[in-house]
């Protein structure tokens, strides 16, 4: 007979095989563009970090001060024992700077989305669904028991024909959509979105993990650049531009109150611990106070475009700091991240089953100089 556990050594020969088989790097480094990766030198176009804040002083402090008032970990959920001064403040300061009522911080974005989704819709709704959204969109969507539905990438015809088709079978509906999408960087479609959403009578909630702290005149997200302020979900993430850890969902006081009592991975997990929350409520401060710091993501941002267009790469479309240019295949792909980290860079392949095809991904940061992003475009052309 087989070993019981005897599957899991076939199905890692199984990613070997198919190129997709992963593992971790370490790197480390006092500042967040230059890295020390497995012992090489290399210039950070890998991370989420996008404001440099992760390792900003003022976030470091602000969590040595809230561990050292409130101690290491919140030693319960929020509704027993683990609610904390900074957990309300830092709900109260994001309610206010993406524009709703109230909010609610979860232990990371990926929970959000586990929480929020079955919380809202169940076995006799919809949920619609661009086919690039994050893994954790679907996840939800998975838990929730709904029926789910998903629309080409950016189709905005398509999602009104499955409405068409589908909407009066189910009680609720949901659209859910990444703004900024995490693998490709561009933007999904929002006025046109909201407006067959409303049409339809279908809630809408947006993924704004890569678009909060990047776009919009005070950083609040994808929402704000396009100068919408409809009633709808909005969640995102703690981890990327504003540099710690958490997720968090916007909305409503009602819808708030509800998920207070209704998302189950915020009602049954531990309250996000006092040091990243706090890190978080400074971050938010310094992103809304500071817009100098986006002035230079962008300036970087078009800095690195100019130099893909005049070598003629093949750029995704992008309106965000993800940036990624075509290279050939799967196995063309990884030896060109091979050779870019040999030349000084750290950006990653990012292959199947992630994404449909393979691809390099550039993150851009405001803590990258100018010459930085001269440093690489050179690697490029070194290792074309
Ligand atoms: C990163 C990401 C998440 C998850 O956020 P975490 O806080 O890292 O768990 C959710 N949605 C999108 C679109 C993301 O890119």
């Amino acid at each position: 007979m087989d070993h019981p556990y005897g599957w899991i050594a076939s199905d890692l020969q199984a990613l070997h095989r198919a190129g997709w088989y992963r593992s971790t790097r370490l790197s480390h480094g006092s500042g967040s563009a230059q890295i020390e990766l497995e012992g090489r030198r290399v210039l950070q176009f890998a991370s989420n970090d996008y404001l440099g804040l992760s390792k900003d002083s003022r976030l470091v402090s602000a969590a040595i001060d809230a561990l050292r008032i409130h101690g290491a970990g919140a030693t319960g959920s929020r509704l027993l024992s683990g609610e904390r001064e900074p957990h309300r403040q830092l709900e109260k300061r994001l309610a206010t700077w993406k524009g709703c009522e109230d909010c609610l911080v979860f232990s990371s974005g990926y929970l959000a989305n586990l929480g929020v989704i079955p919380a809202l819709v169940g076995s006799r709704d919809l949920v619609l669904a661009d086919e690039y959204n994050h893994s954790s969109l679907k996840s939800g969507t998975q838990l929730s028991g709904a029926q789910s539905l998903t629309y080409p990438h950016g189709d905005m015809a398509q999602l009104e024909e499955e409405l068409v088709r589908h909407r009066g079978a189910h009680r609720r509906c949901l659209i859910c959509t990444d703004t900024v999408f995490s693998m490709d960087g561009d933007l999904a479609p929002l006025p046109r979105l909201i407006e067959v959403a409303e049409r339809f009578r279908c809630m809408v909630l947006v993924d704004e993990a890569h678009a909060t702290g990047v776009l919009g005149p005070t950083g609040a997200g994808a929402l704000e650049h396009f100068g919408l302020a409809p009633s709808l979900v909005q969640m995102g993430t703690l981890s990327k531009a504003l540099g710690s850890l958490g997720g968090y969902v916007c909305g409503s006081a009602e819808l708030i109150d509800y998920l207070r009592n209704r998302a189950r991975s915020w009602v049954y997990t531990t309250g996000l611990s006092p040091a990243d929350t706090a890190a978080a409520l400074t971050a938010v401060d310094i992103v809304r106070s500071e817009p100098e710091l986006r002035t230079r993501l962008w300036q970087n941002i078009a800095r690195l475009q100019a130099g893909f267009t005049e070598r003629q790469l093949t750029l995704l479309p992008t309106n965000s700091a993800v940036l990624c240019i075509r290279v050939g295949d799967v196995e063309r792909t990884r030896r060109f991240a091979d050779a870019l980290r040999e030349a000084g860079v750290y950006a990653p392949a990012i292959r199947p089953p992630t994404v449909p095809t393979s691809r390099i991904r550039f993150s851009v940061m405001a803590t990258h100089t100018p010459e930085m992003i001269d440093r690489l475009l050179a690697a490029i052309d070194c290792v074309l």
